[in-house]
């Protein structure tokens, strides 16, 4: 329309003192903020184009740059924030569904900050996991009613198949598309250094990662993208995705720009066609036909490998999960509704599904209720930040969590919240050569392993601390959770005390 309704959002502050016009940070900005004006021997910046993704602020090589919120603001009031007004003024210019990346950034609790874990004092003593053995493996899948064993001690009864990990941690599904080559490598290789595992997502598995495939866990989604038996056959686990909490009730879409040779191979789709996987299966419309899709799984691939359904955090998920425990499926993955994405409507982004703490404790509680909590194994993600997040997650009920978000940021994800874009610039969310090489993924697998390895580590004190020495000791133990500035109903949920009670 030729008017510009607004000010960027962000400023390019730059030290003219400072800059020696080594254009280092025209180089690195895919958005092509930074240009040079040879006449005036000047660096400029378009700054309408800026993301504050901190790429060129990180190379400078004389720290030369800043990037900082506009405080030039549109005249908000209580009801209508700026962010809010922007968007109108974007839909009446493009007329366009708006759509966002990451997670739901808006202000809603955030229940892990509102839960504190109990510490051993005086009367049962805690543990010190540098002298003292602290298990934190842990086993996925249906476990037995009652053990069995022969006069030798042999276990008598058959174990259905099971994931092993070594900690309570894996990295939740991303899509070969929706992130680059380098970061599928980089999760790939430090899943096994790790003894646990990664997932596909919906982009089936290109052929350079068969080789990860014990610590590999593929996706069968609705759009069926790159599945076929050697790609099942190829993973330790298959997980039938039927919601996602980023956006819950839809499918994915991968732009066809995104859609190059190697990902038109992979997910088995024509060369830069747009890649919409339907909002249901159209094989499923009942627990009866999710159980049918689970057991052609488990013939397709001999019985031998746990089959999961992960489903969107939504209001009546209890009742979700109570069918699916009873579906034949070996773990659940229950998916928050801050988890990230590489591409949703903002709308669903930040208006559907429920947290995911809510929604852990009311699923742990109705299978315990029914007796049916051995039937499968609990997997939660949406927003697992830390290694406190996890042991609140596994008190709660989990079995184990789901890690991506904290994952790209060990990988050098800025959170600029534009991976839709497809011009990450730090090589993580794009398809662009010249961007994915900026991704090393020796480094991204020492950076993953690393985090692990950290988290590990505080898991085992934070667990010593309250006097626990194992993952299934902890499992679903809330009477080592508090909560503090919670109502009475979120107390109810969340199955825990009052800080002080
Ligand atoms: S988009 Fe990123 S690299 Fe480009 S100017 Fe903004 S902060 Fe710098
Ligand atoms: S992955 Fe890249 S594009 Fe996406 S939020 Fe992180 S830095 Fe931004």
């Amino acid at each position: 329309m030729g008017i510009n309704f607004f000010y960027p959002e962000f400023e390019v502050v730059r030290n003219d003192l400072r800059c020696i016009r080594c254009q280092v940070c025209a180089r690195q900005c895919a958005n092509e903020v930074h240009f040079y004006d040879e006449k005036r021997d000047l660096m400029l910046s378009d700054e309408s184009k800026c993301v504050n993704c901190q790429r060129c602020v990180s190379l400078c090589p004389t720290r030369a740059l800043k990037i900082v919120k506009s405080n030039c603001r549109l005249r908000e009031n209580a009801n209508w924030d700026s962010d809010t007004i922007r968007e109108v003024y974007k839909q009446a210019g493009s007329g366009g569904v708006l759509l966002s990346s990451m997670g739901n950034p808006k202000k809603y609790p955030v229940y892990w900050d509102k839960i504190l874990i109990n510490a051993s004092q005086v009367t049962n003593p805690s543990i010190d996991p540098l002298r003292e053995p602290m298990e934190t493996r842990v086993f996925l899948g249906k476990k037995p009613q009652t053990l069995e064993r022969d006069e030798d001690g042999k276990l008598k009864c058959e174990l259905t198949p099971q994931l092993e990990l070594s900690l309570p941690v894996m990295f939740s599904a991303m899509s070969y598309g929706s992130i680059s080559y380098n970061a599928h490598e980089s999760l790939a290789r430090a899943a096994r250094e790790l003894g646990t595992y990664y997932n596909t997502g919906e982009g089936g598995l290109h052929e350079d990662f068969y080789v990860y495939g014990p610590n590999t866990i593929v996706q069968v989604a609705s759009g069926r993208f790159g599945v076929h038996r050697d790609y099942m056959e190829a993973g330790a686990a298959v997980e039938i995705k039927m919601g996602q909490g980023a956006k819950p009730g839809i499918g994915g879409h991968l732009p066809g720009t995104k859609v190059g040779a190697d990902i038109s191979r992979t997910r088995m789709i024509p060369e830069g066609s747009d890649a919409i996987s339907p909002a249901p299966h159209h094989d499923i419309y009942s627990i009866e036909d999710l159980r049918q899709l689970v057991y052609s799984i488990k013939e397709a691939t001999g019985h031998k490998k746990p089959v999961i359904v992960k489903v969107a955090a939504v209001h009546n998920i209890a009742a979700i999960a109570s069918g699916i425990a009873r579906s034949g499926a070996d773990i659940i993955a229950i998916d928050g509704f801050r988890g990230g994405t590489g591409a949703a409507p903002t709308r669903i982004r930040d208006s559907v599904g429920i947290p995911i703490e809510l929604a852990l404790a009311a699923v742990d509680q109705r299978l315990r209720d029914e007796g049916i909590r051995g039937n499968v194994s609990l997997v939660v993600g949406g927003s697992i930040r830390s290694s406190a997040d996890v042991v609140k997650a596994i008190a709660l009920g989990a079995d184990a969590c789901y890690i991506a978000t904290a994952a790209l940021l060990a990988l050098g994800c800025h959170l600029c919240r534009t991976c839709q874009s497809g011009k990450c610039n730090w090589g993580i969310a794009t398809q662009k050569p010249e961007l994915v090489k900026r991704l090393n993924p020796d480094m991204g697998t020492q950076r993953l392993v690393n985090l692990l390895t950290a988290w590990n580590h505080e898991i085992k004190e934070l667990m010593g601390g309250m006097g626990i020495n194992s993952i299934e000791a902890l499992r679903g133990n809330r009477l080592m959770l508090r909560g503090v500035g919670l109502t009475d109903a979120e107390l109810r949920i969340l199955g825990i005390s009052h800080a002080g009670e």
